[in-house]
């Protein structure tokens, strides 16, 4: 049904698509669906990856027919890839209305890693990032998020190590659709994925944050802080959609109480702006209020942008200040800098028209 909409011209978003990838609204779909038939179709789906109702031969024909009618059942789209020597591989993948996200593989000797977005486009707008440059197109819906998990398990021939959602967009600024889609990915009932696997990253949305710690989940959070202060946050995140550190800061506590896990803080290293060893020593402070520890990812240049990554030596000297006093440290080096591999920039430098901000 859909796919006829869009071939004929006449889509809009005032009617939610529903995607196969997501059989959780069934019993909305199809109504009256008998229990053992709605357990044969997410066997299909789930257990033999066969997303096709066509192709589901215990279905009875007419049931069949609905479930296309009702449903997106194609894989979302790749229309681009861009691979690094280090076995990085980035996907620009064609959503049913035509927007691009960015699927990313990882394939190291040690793990896999796939990177999932959760928008098209992003609303914070962080001043280093592609993502934002365009500013929000839409929300992914949940099945849009599962069907890059499943697209991942396909192009990797197997589930991965780690699953983060670090590619394009705000995940906990969609937050109904993320825990929906994750409850699918994790869930027994459905794909049976170890939530433990999986890294939510985000810019730092406390109420999102809390609502998170409520599912009571073994997820892993990551927050963008990359500053210890409000002052030097404000030259790296527009206003709209930044939080001040206080809140961010007592939101993180909340989740460590109740859920046990220690927080990731990322902090994106930019010359000048966040790196000087004063701001590592404020940095270790704030972390006498919150445990967790702390991930570096020196600047990736990005086209147009008027920062600069720091020099190693700076980089490294950042690192040791914060180890000397405890904290616990990595260093996250992207990936594959010479192929549009920071964040959204695949995306980006593959944009026809600029996006309409639509929040
Ligand atoms: N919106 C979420 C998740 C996506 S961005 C967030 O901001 O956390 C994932 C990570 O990539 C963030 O920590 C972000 O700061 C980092 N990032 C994005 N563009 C970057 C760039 N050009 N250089 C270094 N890190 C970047
Ligand atoms: Fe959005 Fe994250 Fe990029 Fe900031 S860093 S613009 S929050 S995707």
């Amino acid at each position: 049904m859909w796919i006829n909409l869009l071939l004929n011209g006449n889509y809009k978003l005032n009617t939610l698509p529903n995607f196969i990838f997501d059989l959780s609204n069934i019993r909305d779909c199809v109504k009256n669906i008998p229990s053992y038939r709605y357990s044969q179709i997410a066997d299909w789906v789930y257990k033999k990856n066969v997303f096709s109702p066509a192709e589901m031969k215990n279905i009875p024909l007419g049931l069949r027919n609905i479930i296309s009618e009702k449903y997106i059942y194609e894989y979302p789209k790749i229309v681009k890839q861009s691979n690094t020597s280090d076995k990085t591989i980035k996907y620009l993948v064609e959503l049913f209305d035509g927007e691009k996200i960015e699927f990313v593989l990882i394939k190291s000797d040690k793990r896999n890693t796939f990177c999932l977005s959760s928008q098209v486009g992003c609303p914070v707008r962080c001043k280093f990032c592609a993502s934002g440059t365009y500013g929000l197109a839409r929300n992914l819906f949940s099945g849009e998020i599962i069907a890059q998990f499943i697209l991942g398990n396909k192009l990797l021939g197997k589930a991965p190590d780690n699953v983060v959602f670090m590619g394009i967009g705000e995940p906990l600024l969609n937050c109904n659709n993320l825990i929906r889609s994750l409850d699918i990915i994790c869930s027994n009932e459905y794909i049976g994925y170890a939530a433990r696997r999986i890294t939510i990253s985000t810019s730092g949305i406390p109420k999102g944050i809390m609502r998170l710690a409520d599912q009571n989940k073994q997820w892993n959070l990551a927050v963008s802080l990359h500053a210890p202060d409000d002052i030097a946050r404000a030259k790296i995140i527009p206003d709209k959609c930044r939080f001040s550190i206080n809140e961010i800061v007592n939101s993180c506590c909340y989740y460590f109480e109740k859920t046990g896990r220690l927080i990731t803080f990322e902090y994106t290293l930019i010359e000048g702006v966040n790196d000087s060893l004063e701001q590592a020593d404020r940095l270790c402070n704030l972390l006498n209020d919150v445990r967790g520890k702390v991930n570096l990812i020196p600047y990736n240049q990005v086209i147009g942008v008027n920062f600069k990554r720091p020099s190693e030596e700076k980089c490294v000297k950042f690192a040791n200040r914060l180890r000397n006093k405890g904290v616990s440290v990595t260093f996250r080096i992207e990936k594959g800098t010479k192929i549009n591999a920071a964040c959204g920039q695949l995306r980006a430098s593959n944009i026809d028209n600029k996006i309409t901000e639509n929040i």
